[in-house]
């Protein structure tokens, strides 16, 4: 039998609607709390940095919510996205289990991220915004947001935390290349910038800080909305057409998944993947184990509080119920820089609160390992973050082999690792640590979580 085994689907079969698991849930999400009243904020609140069509996204029970048709035309650049069979991998690991992998690095960015990117790029040119503001870790959001502005008509002004800015310099290019300006966050440019460097002008950054930059902007100009690459609902929403995808490549497969794993910053290739397949049990269907991954270095869900937080550093951002480090916390440099968010998802930690989902942590050293061995019988190389969720599904199917079962196992790998080399070079030079988790730095950054009274 060949060991080259993947189910391809044709254009006309890119989702005509999105999946939203609001639906499905059995208890709703926490409300969204005004920062300044504490009570539940309403559109209005929202409509300075988002347009009306997203905002009701954020809020809907719908189950299905309609694809546009220029939205759709823009998939069709490379979705629907591949479903492989790891035969080799498999093969590798000596294992009974059947390994699949859902590929987003097929991307023009290389990640999934251009699934929301144009959505929220379509929705904004349509309702007359100039410019969209954002930030971005390692850079796959803004250069996904930059080629989706460029597509649609809009100026992007991108923050980005100033350690990836200095160690990404392609993923810089990726962006200028694609029409967007590309700004070292803490900058000069926002009072919330300004603030962070006279208190440490050596400031790194951290996504919480480039978050408070770029929604201040939004926040300030007529013409310029905010535009946020995960955590929301909407975002989440976007992101289902990977599992959508997903059900009908097992579908073609003959199979269904036991486990479905992906790795988890903000959540939303994780809920993306997983979420159509957890739907369906919700609604009575099949079982199905749904695992989060993310780095021991940054552990959300593994470690963190379910609390009322904010999104960002500069508190600036209404209060969302999640699992949060707390919004202070700036992450070790670890090379799985989409990763290094203090926040998750609401959605994905209300499921975690529920016991529907189960998280993970890894260390990056072994993250590494599984990703190389990937590359070394799949022949993609990993991003770093996507090998959180290669390292899952590894360990997963050692455990079948042991236990002797041969269960099915779909991962989502989020993207490729083209732009990240230099970690892999770091890797093989033995000059990557797994770095020591901070009690101090945690518990310090916890204080600062703000006293909502959730019930
Ligand atoms: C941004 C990114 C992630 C993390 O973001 P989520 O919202 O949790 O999906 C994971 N993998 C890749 C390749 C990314 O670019």
């Amino acid at each position: 039998m060949s060991d080259t085994v993947k189910f391809l689907l044709p254009e006309d079969r890119v989702p005509r609607h999105w999946y939203n698991i609001a639906a499905d849930l059995p208890e709703p999400l926490a409300p969204v709390l005004h920062p300044g009243t504490g009570q539940p904020i309403g559109p209005d609140d929202l409509a300075p940095l988002f347009p009306m069509a997203l905002i009701g996204q954020e809020v809907s029970a719908e189950r299905e919510i309609e694809i546009p048709e220029p939205v759709r035309d823009v998939y069709r650049m490379w979705r629907p996205s591949p479903l492989h069979r790891a035969r080799r991998l498999e093969a590798a690991l000596d294992t009974p289990a059947r390994i699949y992998y859902k590929y987003e690095g097929v991307s023009p960015a290389g990640s999934h991220k251009p699934n929301t990117s144009v959505a929220q790029a379509f929705y904004n040119a349509e309702e007359g915004t100039k410019r969209l503001s954002t930030e971005t870790g390692a850079g796959q959001w803004g250069s996904a947001l930059a080629m989706a502005g460029s597509l649609f008509g809009l100026e992007v002004d991108v923050y980005m935390v100033k350690v990836s800015f200095e160690q990404k310099p392609y993923r810089r290019a990726l962006m200028e290349t694609f029409g967007a300006r590309c700004v070292a966050s803490p900058s000069e440019e926002t009072e919330s910038g300004r603030q962070i460097l006279a208190q440490d002008p050596q400031s790194t950054g951290s996504l919480g800080i480039a978050i408070s930059e770029a929604v201040e902007v939004a926040a300030q100009n007529d013409d310029t909305k905010y535009s946020l690459g995960s955590v929301l609902n909407h975002v989440l929403i976007h992101q289902s057409v990977i599992g959508l995808e997903a059900l009908e490549q097992m579908e073609m497969a003959g199979d269904y998944p036991d486990i479905a794993i992906g790795c988890a910053g903000g959540g939303s290739n994780f809920a993306g993947c997983v979420f159509p397949f957890l739907g369906r049990k919700l609604r009575g269907g099949e079982d199905i184990r749904v695992i989060a991954t993310e780095p021991a270095a940054c552990p959300t869900l593994t470690r963190g509080t379910y609390a009322y937080d904010f999104g960002d550093t500069a508190h600036l951002t209404p209060l969302v119920k999640m699992f949060t480090l707390g919004s202070t916390f700036v992450p070790s440099g670890i090379h799985a820089g989409g990763l290094r968010y203090h926040g998750m998802a609401p959605m994905v930690s209300h499921l975690l609160d529920l016991g529907l989902i189960e998280a993970a942590a890894f260390q990056q050293l072994d993250c590494f390992a599984a990703g190389v061995q990937f590359a070394r019988t799949e022949g993609i190389v990993p991003a770093p973050e996507s090998t959180h969720a290669v390292k899952a599904a590894v360990d997963e199917a050692l455990k079948c082999k042991e236990e002797g079962v041969g269960r099915a196992i779909l991962l989502n790998l989020s993207g490729h690792g083209h732009f990240d080399m230099q970690a892999y070079t770091d890797y093989f030079a033995g000059t990557l640590v797994d770095e020591a988790y901070d009690e101090a730095t945690l518990t310090k950054a916890m204080d600062g979580l703000p006293g909502v009274a959730a019930e």
